[in-house]
């Protein structure tokens, strides 16, 4: 199973891209909304094939991606039956399995955090995704949402520190850096409810954490209860000249085969040196040379009216071109992807 860490700076969450290497089946565990262009990007140039997205618990300090998921690739959304959200498509029960490819993921319900919180288990017990029931060194706040630390408590023990000493502990959060632990190193140095620590023990501690009230609860926990339907995010819209996509690499692309279709559309910018623009690879009929150690001072010669396409051999200095024209303000932007080698692969008109 290839498991892919995503971190969101604005929440400290962790979300897990877990890939069946053979059929390329995936589930995406914690999706948070803001980040889903990144995940998808990821999806797409890994060839997955997204079924489920799973949320270990209703959040209460960010949006799921869940919905954002859905929308892009079709997948099924599971989340515990015990909140009663709307859109969920897998409503998740303790004891429960998840299927993708060959793997599968075993459901246990680890509440305290919220009621609803749900571990889940690798068939080879090698890997436990813990949300917010076990943090590296620490657990969930359980002061509101339904928590209750006593429950928490009994959660850890029964569910997860009955897990292999070795399996590997990934958490929902973490705020000091640390990306993941085992089980048996928390049943040992938890600072909280390892080693000897009781129930009392446990309780004392987590009454007295005085942590400040989540900033974005009263927003994120209703919009979690439609799985993130509900929720309205700040970012640019879609590009409406054509389906330019942003790559995992951060860069906006375009298809050739669409560019095909839509060459008067758009302004074509070609940033090889004069000789490879004339050279064997050829170029675009009616594109511009501006070879991208001039793109700098030559940019008031671009069309302010038309989107711009750049171009170079294999997509990669035109890439760091998209990257200069963004960087100055122009949003109607995008990469020709594989440049000309891919024009020329395709059979495309030069
Ligand atoms: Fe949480």
């Amino acid at each position: 199973m290839v498991i892919r860490q995503h971190f969101d700076p604005v929440s400290s969450t962790y979300s897990y891209l877990l890939v069946d290497p053979a059929s390329r089946e995936a589930v995406l565990i914690d999706p948070v909304l803001g980040q889903h262009r990144r995940d998808a990007a990821l999806i797409r140039e890994i060839d997955a094939r997204l079924l489920f997205t799973l949320d270990t618990h209703c959040h209460a300090d960010h949006v799921t991606g869940a919905w954002a998921m859905k929308q892009a690739f079709g997948c099924r959304i599971g989340l515990a039956e015990v909140y009663g959200a709307r859109n969920v498509d897998l409503p998740l029960r303790h004891g429960m399995e998840v299927r993708f490819g060959a793997q599968a993921l075993e459901v246990r319900a680890t509440p305290g955090h919220t009621a609803g919180c749900l571990s889940f288990v690798s068939a080879d017990r090698g890997h436990v995704f813990t949300g917010d029931a076990l943090l590296v060194r620490a657990v969930g706040r359980t002061d509101f949402q339904d928590g209750n630390a006593a429950q928490l408590f009994h959660s850890v023990r029964a569910q997860l520190f009955s897990l292999p000493d070795d399996c590997v502990v990934h958490p929902a959060h973490d705020y000091e850096g640390r990306t993941s632990s085992t089980i048996g190193e928390e049943c040992r140095h938890n600072p909280r409810l390892g080693g000897a620590a009781t129930v009392e023990d446990f309780v004392g501690y987590m009454e007295n954490l005085g942590l400040p009230h989540p900033k974005l609860i009263a927003i994120a926990v209703p919009a979690n209860l439609s799985c993130g339907r509900d929720a309205t995010i700040d970012e640019p819209a879609p590009p409406s000249w054509g389906p330019v996509v942003e790559t995992y690499a951060g860069m906006p692309e375009i298809a050739p085969e669409w560019l095909g279709r839509h060459r008067e559309e758009v302004e074509l910018v070609d940033v090889r040196s004069r000789a490879e623009f004339e050279g064997e690879l050829g170029h675009l009929e009616g594109s511009k040379l501006v070879p991208l150690d001039e793109l700098r001072v030559r940019m008031d010669e671009l069309s302010s009216t038309r989107p711009i396409v750049l171009v170079c051999q294999t997509g990669k200095r035109s890439a760091m071109a998209a990257t200069i024209l963004r960087k100055a303000g122009l949003a109607r932007v995008a990469n020709l992807a594989g440049g000309m080698v891919r024009w020329r692969q395709l059979g495309l008109p030069s």
